[in-house]
């Protein structure tokens, strides 16, 4: 399988994929398990970005200060057989990289930095952040709520991303062919960004999470065509890895 393959994309989901954590959750489990309370009471009636966002400031607001967020990125469980991985493969020289979250930049390059892989991606698709001089993280949706250009997923992405989409566009943008994309995946998010892989692609869909829920739901429906290969734990992708 691997012998034909020249050059080969490799997508990650950021949170419970290439992460063994999930971000946006985490950062209050760690430093303010009332708002991580608050968020999980509100999910359901405000946008998950906005969420963040609105929580961010509360934190914020209380006195929560930018190291301490930092330090609990730093600390959030990361595989090291994902760094491994993920380093090996760089090193044959056939692959490119690309993050696609819906996390947040800064979340994602604090993590990267702390594990020496600042510079795996090509790409990190995902909502914007930014520190301000106030130590505040001030995060907005990818898609702003009043953008001209909203998305028009058919498949239930949230309003902020359609990952599918930003799939394509990144796909016209690097104007190269890849003989192979492996999507690396554990969220119902995910789902839609896979459903646009050819029967030469990869999905490796991590077992027991929203995207198997939704493959074996609705994967025949919507015309799924990649392979499938299941993981658990990321000592599995490494070892998928090595035959790539
Ligand atoms: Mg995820
Ligand atoms: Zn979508």
């Amino acid at each position: 399988m691997a012998s034909s393959v020249e050059r080969q994309l490799i997508v990650f989901d950021f949170d419970w994929s290439m992460a063994d954590q999930d971000t946006d959750r985490w950062i209050f489990e760690v430093n303010a398990p009332d708002l991580r309370r608050k968020m999980k009471n509100l999910k359901d009636e405000v946008q998950w970005t906005d969420l963040v966002a609105q929580s961010l400031r509360e934190f914020h607001e209380r006195g929560g200060k930018r190291h301490q967020i930092e330090e609990a990125l730093r600390i959030m469980p990361f595989h090291p057989a994902m760094v491994r991985a993920v380093q090996k493969l760089k090193s044959k020289g056939k692959t490119t990289f690309l993050c696609l979250s819906n996390a947040n930049s800064v979340f994602i390059s604090t993590i990267l930095a702390s594990k020496g892989l600042s510079e795996l991606f090509e790409e990190i698709i995902t909502n914007p952040a930014e520190w301000d001089h106030s130590g505040l993280l001030k995060l907005r949706r990818r898609i702003a709520p009043d953008a001209a250009r909203q998305h028009q997923c058919k498949v239930g992405c949230s309003p902020n991303m359609c990952k599918g989409e930003e799939l394509e566009a990144f796909l016209e943008r690097h104007g190269k062919q890849f003989d192979r994309i492996v999507y690396v995946g554990d969220g119902s998010n995910d789902f839609c960004p896979i459903l646009r892989l050819r029967t030469s692609d990869i999905v490796l869909c991590r077992k027991f999470r929203g995207l198997e829920r939704r493959i074996s739901k609705e994967g025949d429906k919507e015309g799924l065509k990649c392979q499938i290969r299941y993981w658990a734990g990321a000592w599995e992708v490494e070892e998928i890895f090595e035959s790539f």
